[in-house]
């Protein structure tokens, strides 16, 4: 049955004012999944009244720090209890293989667990030089948090966002992307039993214009966290500095992933095909360039070649399945024409580049794994994120080509290096201007590390103990010691 969703917004579900719905479907096979709202300005401005009321009048921001934590470990909990159809809803909505969303739920339970431990240990510095004063730091909540996620990682990225903005006593407005709207609605279930006071959290469907750009641009809201493309978030940016909202971005990459002669070969080409194509490739940190070192090259690309047969795609519900199918029949469209413009621009397709044949596949956005050898790094399948199953192979004579191809982007997001010289490794990623670098592997991601970009990868720092300050105002509180007064103009 389809199933048909509200917007929860100050504590109450709601229709969009408009009364438009959006109908939801599972980019695997075409099914209808459910209907929800689509909201717009009007209805993300609702819900920005009821956080705004919520901060400044409600209860929620003289919550002790224990108190918020012991919820957030409650919610934690919560996921735990309902993770198989969290994981399930997942795959049906954003495509995902089943392993990968299970590991996401995961996360999202530890993400939100990470961050009630921490809600007791925001603490200021003192300071207590010259001797007739002392300064003291507060840790205050911002406020009003407007929060907009993309639709790769549709529940991950909720955790990501509220569970320090409320460890640290904002309240919240956030919006997933029109695509994946249903886990974060059924996160808003799993919120509303915990009676949690009436608009610290509101969770509004809808598309980024309109909905989204309300948020940006509302001069209620203190702070706009935004995860999603580059494009977007310059308009994010625009749209914040209305009231000079506090903005924090998580954009998008275009990694590189350099594999030097001396690394395990057998782990490297693994990786490398763990980089490039985990999550369809639709990951910010995807290593999308693959950057061999010249001696290797060849065998690299064979021995990647020989793997292929065994990525196999089909639904994220099916046993055994890699990769699922893209978000939608627009954004395949858009990774093959990168495709197609690879072949133009003179890369060698060595494999993939179609869909996929047979009737199961017939009614998913599937594009085969594939991979692009002889890639120059002045091409725009080099150069420009395409967000999907496509590796580019650029080989490099030496460590110091190695880091200037590495850094040929206008992206930092992430990076990573194969070798087996520790000292190499750790000299290499000194130089490399990104902010998630790996050693000797791909994509491991702790809520307890900084997660974030150099460049136009982003602005701040989710995840550990950077990605609370995000969240957090800081004011100094000057005593003076003296009897007398210290500060006379005559
Ligand atoms: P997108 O920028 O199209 O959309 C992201 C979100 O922004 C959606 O909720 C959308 O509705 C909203 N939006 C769109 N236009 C808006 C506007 N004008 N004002 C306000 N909101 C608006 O991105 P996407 O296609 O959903 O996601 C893919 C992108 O996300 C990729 O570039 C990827 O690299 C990036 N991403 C980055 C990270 C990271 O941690 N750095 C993580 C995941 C995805």
């Amino acid at each position: 049955m389809v199933k048909e969703f509200q917007m929860w917004i100050g504590g109450r579900w709601a229709a969009a004012q408009s009364g438009q719905t959006r109908e939801v479907r599972d980019p695997g096979n075409g099914e209808l999944l459910a209907k929800v709202p689509e909201g717009d300005g009007r209805d993300a401005a609702a819900a920005i009244q009821a956080a705004r009321a919520a901060f400044d009048a409600g209860p929620w921001r003289k919550t002790t720090a224990q108190d918020r934590g012991k919820l957030l470990f409650r919610l934690a909990d919560k996921i735990r209890g309902a993770a198989k159809m969290l994981a399930e809803l997942e795959v049906r909505n954003c495509g995902k293989p089943l392993a990968e969303a299970e590991f996401d739920v995961a996360d999202a339970a530890n993400c939100f667990e990470f961050y009630g431990g921490l809600a007791s240990k925001i603490h200021g510095h003192t300071m207590s030089v010259p001797a007739n004063s002392m300064s003291f730091v507060l840790r205050e909540p911002i406020g009003v948090c407007g929060q907009i996620i993309p639709w790769n990682y549709p529940l991950l990225m909720a955790a990501w966002k509220l569970a320090p903005a409320l460890a640290a006593g904002n309240t919240c407005v956030l919006k997933p992307s029109e695509l994946t709207p249903l886990t974060a609605l059924e996160l808003a279930r799993l919120m509303a039993e915990l009676d949690l006071p009436p608009g610290v959290v509101n969770v509004i469907t809808g598309p980024g214009v309109g909905a989204g750009e309300e948020l940006a641009r509302s001069a209620l809201v203190d702070k706009v966290a935004f995860t999603g493309g580059t494009a977007t978030g310059r308009k994010i940016i625009s749209g914040a500095a209305g009231n000079i909202k506090k903005t924090s971005l998580e954009l998008g990459g275009k990694n590189p992933n350099i594999v030097f002669a001396d690394a395990d070969f057998a782990a490297a080409v693994d990786g490398a095909l763990f980089a490039a194509f985990a999550n369809q490739g639709e990951v910010c940190s995807a290593g999308s360039r693959l950057l061999v070192e010249e001696s290797i090259h060849k065998r690299l690309v064979e021995a990647m070649l020989a793997k292929i047969p065994n990525v196999k795609l089909g639904h994220g519900l099916k046993a055994g399945v890699k990769m699922g199918p893209l978000i939608s029949a627009a954004h395949r469209e858009k990774v093959e024409s990168y495709i197609r413009l690879g072949q133009e621009e003179g890369a060698r397709l060595v494999c993939g580049g179609k869909r996929p044949k047979g009737a199961e596949f017939d009614k998913g956005f599937f594009v085969e794994p594939t991979i692009f050898d002889g890639v120059k790094p002045s091409m725009r399948i080099a150069r420009e994120e395409i967000f999907g199953p496509v590796l580019a192979v650029i080989p490099f004579a030496d460590e110091a080509e190695a880091i200037r191809l590495a850094n040929d982007t206008e992206y930092g997001l992430a990076a990573a290096v194969w070798t087996k010289d520790i000292t190499r490794g750790l000299r290499v990623v000194r130089e490399l201007r990104a902010g998630i670098t790996w050693i000797n592997t791909y994509h491991p991601t702790y809520n307890e590390m900084p997660w974030g970009g150099y460049k136009q990868s982003g602005w701040g720092r989710e995840l550990g103990l950077y990605g609370i300050e995000e969240y957090l105002e800081t004011k100094q509180v000057n005593i003076n010691l003296d009897e007398a007064p210290t500060c006379q103009l005559i």
